[in-house]
């Protein structure tokens, strides 16, 4: 895996926190790849927003 990088959602509001979690933007269950433009360095807490928010429900995470 590529050097651990910041969350990009916690980068946003101006705070610079460890990704530990990687994020499918389009989750796997609808189509989402790997690839690098389908995710996200997201930390635990920002995931689990994230997750809500979609409202997904495909535990991927
Ligand atoms: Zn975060």
């Amino acid at each position: 895996m590529a050097a651990q990088p910041l969350c990009e959602e916690c980068k946003r509001q101006g705070k610079l926190t460890p990704a530990n979690e990687v994020h499918h933007i389009l989750p796997l269950a609808r189509g989402g790849t790997h690839d690098r433009t389908n995710l996200m360095a997201l930390c635990t807490p920002c995931h689990s927003a994230i997750t809500a928010r979609d409202g997904d429900r495909w535990g991927t995470r």
